[in-house]
């Protein structure tokens, strides 16, 4: 009984986890791929705007350092602010785009070292010096770039790595004099941590936001599938990258049969309710990497890469039979459905390979519906790879 309590509990917990999808906030494997590209160019901009403004305000600082600091300590401070800015300056400059993810995160943790890197530098010079009150702004910037964190959105996981690197980097002097288990060490060790842990939660919510905006601008708000601009411009890049490796890629057009008829018999919110359940069986027949979009009203298209047509063929046949074994049941009536298909092995650009994909599937309508039809000769062959 306790048991049983437990586990339901435990069924709760995991289930309240997904709703607000918490593995997508722990690492970003499951991440869309479109969507890593997205945060990767947000992520540079941050690192790009940073980067200069801190390239301006360092040097600025250094009439501050004139005044303040000693005779022999004031040229090598200054050397290093120079070193710092010119280097952050370099960050700016270089690689006004990214190209992954790990792009993006490579360089926002350089972001974060060098300033670190610096911070150790200045304490290196001002040494017991430091003890002077006058000074003590010189030992706040690990919390400045500690707080800076939170600009970021980030996983979990991608957080803490890079808050490991920069408490590490910073803590270095610490350590090498072995002065890190200090009371005063640690408790400053301690106020990092908790502005960090502020700084993490900041990176979760900004990358949850992220994460349901991209989802709604790019889903059908009905079935959850890709929209058809959002579905082209993914296909788009799928038909380079098999173009590029030689690899097999097949696109399928679905549209439910006589659908009007559902319309017409049953109501439109009965023929939205088989949208919506047709859209199911699709995601629990294909895979992640496949592509489904809706194309239109009570079309579908999908893009099976690294699957030839006779394997797609297969996948398709599994969607139709799938349609055969479920109904939707609608205010105590029940509403069966069948699919059409159209399918063909892409070589070309997307929108001719729809157009022979189309003439199959308006095949598989007048041999009959509830059935799958290849685009001739199983292979779209443009005109170039034609004569090649
Ligand atoms: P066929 O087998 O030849 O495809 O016949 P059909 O009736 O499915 O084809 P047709 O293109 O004539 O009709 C499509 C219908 O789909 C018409 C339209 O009312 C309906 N439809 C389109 N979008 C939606 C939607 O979002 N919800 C509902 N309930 N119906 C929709
Ligand atoms: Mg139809
Ligand atoms: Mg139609």
């Amino acid at each position: 009984m306790g048991n049983h309590n437990i586990l339901t509990n435990l069924e709760k917990i995991k289930l309240l986890f997904e709703q607000i999808r918490g593995y997508e906030l722990i690492g970003s494997r499951q991440h869309p791929a479109d969507f890593n590209l997205v945060r990767a160019e947000y992520i540079n901009t941050r690192v790009r705007f940073l980067a200069l403004l801190f390239s301006v305000l360092t040097p600025l600082w250094i009439p501050v350092d004139f005044f303040i600091l000693q005779e022999e300590d004031f040229v090598p401070v200054m050397v290093a602010r120079l070193l710092f800015s010119l280097s952050l300056l370099a960050l700016w400059v270089k690689a006004t785009y990214v190209f992954s993810i790990s792009h993006a995160r490579f360089r926002l943790l350089v972001l974060m070292v060098m300033p670190a890197l610096f911070h150790l530098s200045t304490q290196f010079i001002l040494g017991d010096h430091l003890n002077d009150e006058h000074l003590a702004s010189y030992t706040f910037l690990p919390f400045l770039i500690i707080a800076i964190h939170c600009v970021f959105p980030l996983t979990l996981k991608e957080g803490c790595l890079l808050a490991f690197f920069t408490i590490f980097t910073l803590s270095l002097d610490e350590l090498v004099q072995h002065q890190m288990f200090t009371l005063e060490s640690l408790n400053n060790l301690w106020l990092l941590l908790v502005i960090m842990g502020i700084a993490i939660w900041a990176q979760l919510s900004q990358l949850h936001m992220q994460l349901k905006l991209f989802e709604q601008a790019t889903t059908d708000a009905l079935t959850g599938l890709l929209t058809r601009r959002s579905f082209m411009s993914l296909a788009e890049s799928e038909l380079n990258r098999a173009e590029r490796y030689n690899r097999p890629l097949t696109m399928a057009l679905l549209d439910l049969d006589h659908f009007k008829n559902v319309n017409d018999t049953y109501g439109h919110q009965a023929g939205d309710r088989v949208l919506i359940t047709f859209s199911g069986l699709l995601k629990d027949v294909l895979r992640t990497t496949d592509l489904i979009g809706r194309f239109g009203g009570e079309e579908f298209i999908i893009i099976l890469p690294e699957t030839t047509v006779e394997e797609a063929e297969k996948v398709i046949q599994r969607v139709l039979d799938s349609c055969h074994q479920h109904s939707v049941v609608y205010e105590n009536k029940e509403i069966s459905f069948t699919v059409s298909a159209g399918l063909g092995e892409v070589l070309v650009d997307v929108q001719t390979s729809i157009r022979y994909v189309d003439e199959s599937l308006y095949r598989a309508k007048k041999e009959g519906r509830d059935r799958i039809t290849i685009a001739q000769g199983g292979q779209i062959l443009s005109d170039k790879s034609a004569v090649g």
